[in-house]
C-alpha cells in the first residue's frame, strides 16, 4: 500500500495552490485529479478578474500554468475519481477508481462544485447539444439565435445579461414569480431590452428534433397549464453542488453538503483533515478565493504534521 503524508484531492485553483505551497514545504503532495482536471475554469475562456494578468489570461492556460508550477516543486499528480475514504483513523484511506487504495497522514479537500442540473426529461442527453451549464463557455455559440436561460438568482441574472451579446434574445425562466438575486443583478437584467421573463413557470421538457434543442416545455406553476418556449439554446443557471458524496457520513457537512471548516482555519471536524476552495464555499466562489484558501489549508497541514511528529522519513512515499 502507498502512503503518503499529503494528498491534494481535486485540481482546481484550491487544489493546485495547496499543491504548489506543499511542494514547496517538501510535503511532497500526491494529487488526485478528477475527471474535470483543472475544475470549472477550465470550462471559462477569459478570467479577467485574476490579479496579476491585466489583459486577462484563459481560464485552461491558467490552469496548465498552475499545475506545472506544482509540478516543478515536487508534486505528483494521478488521475482517477476518489470513490471511497475511511477517515476514521490515521493515516486515512483514500480510495481512487474503486481499486487504487492509498493510505494518508493528511487530506487536503479541494473537489469543487458542479453545477447543478434541473433533473428534467432529454436534459442530459441534449447538453452540448442545445443544452449547457456554462454560458461563457458556449455562448459564443448562439450567435443570432434565441436562448433560454434558467434560474431567478445572481448566475440565471449574469448569464441572461451576458448572453445577449450573442443572442437576439434570452428568456429568463424561473419556476417562482420572486426573484432570488440580488436587486443590482436584477434591475441590470430587466434594463436589458433583449430579456424577457417568463417567471412562475417550472421546467418539465427539453423538445428537439433529434439533433438539437427546439423548445422547453414549462407549466404555469399556479395554474398548471402548460406551454412550450420555443428556443435553440437553454442554460441551465440554478446554482452549484458540492462534489461530496464521498465524504458523507465521515465528516461534517453542512446541510446542502458543503464541508464544514473552523473557524478562519481549513481544518474540518476530522484532525488532519482539511478543506478549501467551493467545496466549503457557497459564498464566493471565485479563483482568488479558492486559490487563498489553498494557500491556507497547505499552510495548516504542514503546521499539522509538524505537530504530530510526520517527517520525511517516517513515510514511504
Ligand atoms: P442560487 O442563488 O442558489 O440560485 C439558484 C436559483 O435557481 C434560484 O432562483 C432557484 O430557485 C433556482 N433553482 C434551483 N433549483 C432549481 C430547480 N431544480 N428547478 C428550477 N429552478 C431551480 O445560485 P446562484 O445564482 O448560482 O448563486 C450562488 C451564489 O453565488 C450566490 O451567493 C450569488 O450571490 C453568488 N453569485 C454572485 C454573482 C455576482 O455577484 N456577480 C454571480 C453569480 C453568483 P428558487 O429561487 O425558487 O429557490
Amino acid at each position: 500500500m502507498k502512503k503518503q503524508r499529503v494528498m491534494i484531492l481535486g485540481t482546481g485553483p484550491a487544489g493546485l495552490t495547496a499543491a504548489i505551497y506543499a511542494a514547496r514545504a517538501n510535503l511532497a503532495p500526491l494529487v488526485i485529479e478528477g475527471n474535470e482536471p483543472g475544475g470549472q475554469l477550465t470550462l471559462t475562456t477569459d478570467v479577467e478578474n485574476f490579479p496579476g494578468f491585466p489583459e486577462g489570461v484563459m481560464g485552461p492556460e491558467l490552469m496548465a500554468n498552475m499545475r506545472a508550477q506544482a509540478e516543478r516543486f515536487g508534486a505528483q499528480f494521478e488521475t482517477g475519481w476518489v470513490t471511497d475514504v475511511d477517515l476514521s483513523k490515521r493515516p486515512f484511506k483514500v480510495t481512487v477508481n474503486d481499486t487504487d487504495v492509498y493510505e494518508t497522514e493528511s487530506i487536503i479537500l479541494s473537489t469543487g462544485a458542479s453545477s447543478k442540473r434541473l433533473g428534467i426529461e432529454n436534459e442530459i442527453e441534449m447538453t452540448g447539444r442545445g443544452v449547457s451549464t456554462c454560458a461563457t463557455c458556449d455562448g459564443f455559440f448562439f450567435r443570432g439565435k434565441k436562448i433560454i436561460v434558467v434560474g431567478g438568482g445572481d448566475s440565471a441574472m449574469e448569464e441572461a445579461t451576458f448572453l445577449t451579446k450573442f443572442a437576439t434574445e434570452v428568456v429568463l425562466v424561473h419556476r417562482r414569480h420572486e426573484l432570488r438575486a440580488s436587486k443590482v443583478m436584477q434591475e441590470r437584467a430587466r434594463n436589458n431590452p433583449k430579456i424577457r421573463f417568463e417567471l412562475g413557470m417550472v421546467p418539465e421538457l427539453v423538445q428537439h428534433d433529434g439533433q438539437k434543442v427546439t423548445g422547453l416545455l414549462v407549466a404555469d406553476a399556479t395554474s398548471g397549464e402548460k406551454k412550450t418556449l420555443e428556443t435553440d439554446g437553454i442554460f441551465v443557471a440554478i446554482g452549484h453542488l458540492p462534489n461530496t458524496a464521498f465524504l458523507k457520513g465521515q465528516i461534517d457537512l453542512d446541510p446542502v453538503g458543503y464541508v464544514k471548516t473552523i473557524g478562519v482555519t481549513s481544518a474540518t471536524n476530522v484532525e488532519g483533515v482539511f478543506a478549501c476552495g467551493d467545496v466549503m464555499d457557497s459564498r464566493y466562489r471565485q479563483a482568488i478565493t479558492a486559490a487563498g484558501s489553498g494557500c491556507k489549508a497547505a499552510l495548516d497541514v504542514e503546521k499539522f504534521l509538524e505537530e504530530v511528529g510526520v517527517h520525511e522519513d517516517s513515510v514511504t512515499v
